[in-house]
């Protein structure tokens, strides 16, 4: 199918980005790499009046490492992660996750500020930057606004922000050397959204042990589920020594899943999270702190 008419317009600065979509009015959309947007509107599922192409503008598509953060703009790609073309704020995390999204083609088009702000649980970055507690910069005609990502995300496809506002950039608070991160998604085959996803930060002893880890599950729930009960059971644990049949109990309480449901398909899924969660925590490694020092743009 092929969508329905609509006007283009290709603003170069983000000040005309906001006055753009302040005066076309509601009907009007911000587009980046189009891989979620545009197979909606050929399916006239959306069918906007006006489209604003955020990719000339050229500062939405750089990084800046800050003292204790970077900032990454919002049409930064999935692949510019992947390829390492901008500096890694977690030594190592966000080039995993990017190299994990869809196939090569969709990380070459597709963008961080366009996956936020398209809001699939399913999808690497929401899970990635709940975890990380990362902050989006919302600009509009009436200024910039920080949101924390764990505030943006409503629902399945649903964020806070206004009609009026796109997302400008991304905070990404620097990962310490004595971090370890995990990360695992589960799906059907290569180049697939997830049918779990499992993110994980902690610090470990010399021997092994997870400290005090912090867990978030995607493709759960409608928004990126918080594992507390799970971490403060594998707390002080060394993962080799934890089983799925540890975790699935823990894990069910986690997301309000019924580890007895009658139900085939509810059970398999539970299990699926299990697994997914075990294999994150066994995979864990250090931030790598070297990537940030040698990136200044
Ligand atoms: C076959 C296929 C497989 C895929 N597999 C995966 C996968 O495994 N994991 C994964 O995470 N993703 C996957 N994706 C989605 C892909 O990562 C998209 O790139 C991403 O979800 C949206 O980014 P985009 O830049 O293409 O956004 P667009 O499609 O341009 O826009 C998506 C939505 O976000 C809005 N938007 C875009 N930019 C902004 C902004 N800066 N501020 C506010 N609103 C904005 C648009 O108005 C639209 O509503 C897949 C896509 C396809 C087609």
């Amino acid at each position: 199918m092929k969508p329905a008419p609509f006007s283009y317009h290709r603003p170069t600065a983000t000040d005309e980005a906001a006055d753009l979509l302040s005066s076309l009015g509601d009907d009007a959309k911000v587009i980046a790499g189009g891989q979620s947007l545009l197979p909606i509107m050929n399916m006239r599922l959306a069918e906007p009046s006006d489209l604003i192409d955020l990719t000339a503008v050229r500062a939405l598509r750089t990084a800046e490492v800050q003292r204790s953060s970077t900032r990454y703009g919002a049409t930064v790609t999935h692949m510019m992660f992947e390829d390492q073309l901008v500096a890694d704020a977690t030594g190592g995390l966000l080039q995993h996750a990017a190299a994990g999204i869809g196939y090569r083609a969709i990380r070459t088009r597709g963008t961080l500020g366009g996956s936020l702000a398209h809001a699939d649980s399913a999808a690497e970055w929401p899970t990635v930057m709940t975890a990380l507690n990362a902050r989006v910069i919302a600009r509009s005609v009436r200024g910039r606004r920080e949101i924390a990502v764990r505030d943006l995300l409503q629902g399945f496809f649903t964020t806070t922000l206004d009609p009026d506002e796109f997302i400008e950039a991304v905070d990404v608070d620097h990962l310490s050397s004595a971090t370890w991160w995990g990360m695992y998604k589960t799906n059907k085959k290569v180049g697939e959204f997830a049918e779990s996803m499992a993110v994980i930060t902690a610090s470990r002893t010399d021997n092994g042990e997870l400290i005090i880890p912090e867990i978030w599950l995607g493709a759960a729930r409608d928004v990126p589920v918080q594992l507390t009960t799970t971490a403060a059971a594998v707390d002080g644990q060394h993962p080799e020594k934890l089983s799925v049949d540890d975790l699935r109990p823990l894990v069910a309480n986690d997301i309000g899943a019924d580890p007895h449901d009658q139900d085939v398909a509810a059970r398999h899924h539970l299990q699926l999270h299990a697994v997914t969660v075990l294999r994150a925590l066994r995979t864990m490694r250090k931030a790598d702190g070297d990537d940030r020092r040698d990136h200044h743009s």
